[in-house]
């Protein structure tokens, strides 16, 4: 199956972008996606990272399939965009 996912993307002056990609999955992982999250692959969200981290697929009920990657200490998979949104209005 074919599902739409957003990705948060960042260019080289540090300017966000937000991507539309197509990722074709299986229904284990499209299930896995939904509930907990899915290993994608690995790569970057942003030229400035100087490493390749592992990409994750995550369900949001706000902003649907997201691309995120493990953050923070406790490694927690979490919508970028939420949190962008959140630390938007700090
Ligand atoms: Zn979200």
């Amino acid at each position: 199956m074919k599902i739409k996912v957003s990705v948060l993307l960042m260019d080289k002056k540090g300017e966000v972008l937000t991507e539309i990609i197509h990722i074709r999955i299986g229904l284990v992982k499209y299930l896995k996606a939904r509930l907990v999250g899915a290993f994608w692959r690995y790569g970057k969200l942003s030229p400035l990272w100087q490493n390749e981290l592992p990409l994750w697929i995550v369900y949001c009920p706000t902003h649907g399939f997201t691309i995120t990657y493990p953050m923070g200490y406790d490694e927690k998979i979490q919508c970028r965009f939420c949190l962008r949104e959140a630390y938007r209005k700090m």
